[in-house]
């Protein structure tokens, strides 16, 4: 691209920046508060610290408008439902009580009250927590969060944009109070919500607001067109208040389809688009819907929410073609940066070389200057950056880590029938009945036991140099014996090792993987004051040496009764790392897949005849709109199929997931070919049994009694009557008596009482029957 001298000064801006911190401090604060430790007021300070500093950060690295209000002390989506006044009911004496102990209160549940649900913040691993609605819901604008981080940013002598869950997205976010019936839909209350927005809008321009953005990610998402009607009427009642700042309006993650239109031809003076990944198809939406004549354009040209080096030539082009379809065009990331680290300048065990090639938050700053400051004057005035950008790109694209020969020329030859048991169902499951000798309505659980602080401590003990790995082993080793000597003596019928030696269900193996990367300080927020750290998949894939079958083998050498390989499967792998973006993600799942295929059949030479492969994440990374599901499926499924389908037929293959809701993807999960699946049921009454009958699942099943997100241990009597419901769906043969989910979260003294009973209750059926 040459000189683009007509351009009007580009702005450089950031949706959103990473809430906690270099150290954390946010996380360490407020649960500091939570313990007693902290006071409100020091909790106050170092929130306005942490926010002062990321502005005065961004304004230093160049960004000419920096985002207010995208701090939260927990998560944006509360902070509106208290922006909105949308209490739920049970929560209002504690927030008329105390604002901010009331605020935890929704967010966390108190002794007797529930929290509000959380879920998944679109296809990210953020979680928000969702509004609760109903037809008496009474909106009450409370703008004092949003004034005061404005007013803070203005007062260092900022140029700032509040940020805000937009009406639309935040109803749409929503569902039916507990106790209201569940046909009501919320986005029935717009008309009642935009007055409080309004007076929002109102007192942001009041405290000097320019431009307000108002976020509506959930406009990318399939949209019924009375869905679209109401994002219409709301932004054409917005855009006519006389007493507003101007307005933003962005969306990301996705395309904006059919949204497009709308937004474009409504009332307000910018839009925010994501040219990223999956939303890149808004170029070409953009060009044919006739641009935004008369509107501002801030582009999303850096990825928010992955980790790779922008590619300038490529963005600067999208910018260039954007200049003619808006009056002017501003660059940002694709949306906030919370979703990735703070920083890759801190890395100090990756590879310089490589760490060349990321870009966490503070890198991504950089880039969206550069890129503003190329497209206000020209590729000249950024032709250093530019020069080491294609550097870096070239460097990577030729690296051997991008490119092992080896694992390509595995994953190009690999053929349907590398992706299918030599069996069908049917033949296998007689095989395995003889193989296993099971009981009628086998016991098992999940995998993992309590991670207890003496697990964690021994393993910050190595990292530290205090024990030696010697030492470390023999914790893990006299853990397994525990954990074994239990199951044994509770009557369970498939054992486990119990997940000792494993930090994270996706950490443990990312680190094991040639072409995967781990962090020291790469946190990201997940939900609250939950942060992870995912796993880089920054080359090509491979197992240099079995991951699991040291402890696997050892823990069956303890018993006659079969233990449980366990191992994450490649989906999930995937879904909870940074995935590499210079390849399509099937690639890299066949490349995943293909290095957990070694470790099953490692395990299966080794002597295990179940082997469960865990994709708790096959749901949840289902594309935003439904046109994507079924190439994902595609890719998702084969992926398992080639983990697993080298196995003999008498072994076993579980997996399991953990989410409530299967409806959507139970074709794929027959297609999975697994033997056996257990899943989350216990809350929902077996509910996912049922669904499983309805649809001729023809497998064994295995759909929880023991809600492990609690510590509350269910008697036999309450296993016995979730098994008798599981029974009416699916036949004794085909049933197996398991938790939830794993049970690393818990305590031992629950887990050993939930496990007897659990045992009790299949016991108890089984002599029946
Ligand atoms: N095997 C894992 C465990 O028990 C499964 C965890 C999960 O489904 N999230 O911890
Ligand atoms: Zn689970």
């Amino acid at each position: 691209m040459t000189s683009t001298s007509a351009a009007a000064a580009a702005r450089a801006t950031v949706h959103g920046y990473p809430r906690q911190g270099p150290h954390r401090e946010l996380k360490k604060a407020v649960e500091g508060y939570w313990k007693g430790r902290v006071s409100a007021d020091a909790l106050g300070h170092t929130a306005a610290a942490l926010r002062r500093d990321t502005w005065q950060q961004l304004a230093e690295a160049g960004v000419h408008e920096v985002p207010t209000g995208d701090f939260s002390y927990y998560d944006h989506v509360l902070d509106t439902t208290v922006m909105v006044g949308a209490i739920p009911a049970r929560h209002r004496a504690a927030v008329a009580a105390d604002p901010l102990d009331g605020y935890f209160a929704m967010a966390r549940g108190t002794q007797d009250v529930a929290p509000l649900e959380m879920t998944k913040w679109f296809d990210t691993n953020y979680h928000y927590l969702v509004p609760e609605l109903g037809p008496d819901t009474v909106f009450a604008a409370d703008s004092v969060k949003q004034v005061t981080e404005l007013r803070e940013a203005l007062a260092l002598g900022l140029t700032a944009r509040p940020v805000l869950v937009g009406p639309v997205s935040y109803l749409l976010l929503a569902k039916p109070a507990p106790g209201v019936a569940a046909g009501f839909d919320p986005l029935t209350l717009l008309d009642r919500l935009l007055p409080v927005y309004a007076e929002v809008l109102a007192d942001l321009r009041a405290a000097g607001a320019h431009w307000v953005q108002l976020d509506e990610p959930a406009l990318v998402q399939d949209r019924s067109p009375a869905e679209l009607d109401a994002a219409a009427c709301a932004y054409r009642g917005l855009g006519a208040l006389t007493d507003r700042p101007q307005l933003l309006v962005a969306s990301y993650f996705d395309r904006l389809g059919e949204a497009l239109p709308v937004l474009a031809k409504a009332p307000v003076e910018g839009l925010a688009l994501d040219f990223t990944g999956a939303a890149a198809g808004n170029l070409a939406d953009l060009a044919a819907a006739g641009g935004l004549p008369g509107k501002r354009l801030v582009a999303g040209v850096v990825n928010g929410r992955n980790v790779w080096l922008n590619d300038f030539e490529k963005s600067l082009a999208t910018l260039g073609t954007l200049l003619g379809l808006a009056e002017r065009v501003d660059v940002s990331s694709s949306c906030s940066l919370l979703h990735v680290p703070l920083d890759v300048g801190v890395e100090r065990e990756i590879d310089p070389q490589i760490a060349r090639w990321l870009a966490f938050a503070r890198q991504k700053t950089a880039e969206v200057v550069t890129l503003a400051r190329g497209l206000s004057r020209g590729t000249g005035a950024i032709a250093a950056e530019l020069a080491a950008n294609r550097a870096d790109l070239a460097a990577r694209a030729r690296s051997q880590l991008t490119h092992d020969p080896a694992v390509r020329a595995r994953a190009a030859a690999v053929t349907g029938a590398d992706g299918r048991r030599s069996q069908p169902y049917a033949e296998r499951a007689a095989a395995q009945r003889a193989h296993l000798g099971l009981p009628l309505l086998p016991t098992t659980t999940i995998g993992s036991f309590p991670q207890t602080d003496q697990l964690r401590g021994a393993r910050a003990a190595l990292r530290a140099g205090r024990i030696d790995a010697a030492a470390y082993d023999e914790r893990i080793a006299a853990e397994i014996r525990e954990v074994l000597a239990f199951q044994e003596k509770a009557g369970l019928d498939v054992l486990v090792h119990g997940e000792p030696e494993r930090n994270d269900m996706v950490q443990y193996f990312a680190e094991q993987l040639t072409g995967a990367l781990t962090t020291q300080h790469g946190w990201v927020q997940s939900y609250g004051t939950r942060c992870v750290r995912p796993p880089i998949l920054a080359g090509d894939l491979s197992r240099p040496e079995p991951m699991t079958v040291r402890w696997t083998r050892y823990a069956q050498s303890l018993t006659d009764r079969p233990v449980k390989g366990m191992l994450t499967g490649p989906v999930t792998m995937l879904a909870w790392s940074f995935v590499r973006d210079d390849q399509p993600l099937a690639d890299t799942a066949r490349q995943m897949a293909l290095a957990l295929r070694d470790e099953v059949n490692d395990l299966e030479a080794a002597g295990s005849s179940v082997i469960q492969v865990d994709e708790p994440a096959l749901r949840e990374t289902l594309p935003l709109r439904a046109a994507g599901h079924a190439e994902y499926l595609a890719w998702a499924t084969e992926a398992f199929r080639l983990t697993t389908g080298g196995v003999r037929p008498d072994t076993q293959i579980h997996t399991h997931m953990c989410y409530a809701e299967f409806g959507d993807i139970l074709r794929a999960i027959d297609d999975l070919d697994a033997d056996v699946i257990s899943l989350e049921a216990a809350r929902s009454h077996m509910q996912v049994a049922g669904e499983l009958a309805t649809a001729g699942y023809p497998r064994e099943v295995g759909p929880g009694v023991y809600d492990i997100h609690s510590p509350r241990v269910p008697g036999a009597h309450e296993a016995t009557a979730l098994l008798r419901k599981g029974l009416e769906a699916i036949p004794a043969e085909r049933l197996w008596v398991n938790p939830d989910c794993g049970l690393k979260t818990r305590g031992w003294p629950e887990v050993r009482a939930a496990l007897e009973n659990l045992v009790a209750a299949a016991r108890g059926i089984r002599d029946g029957l």
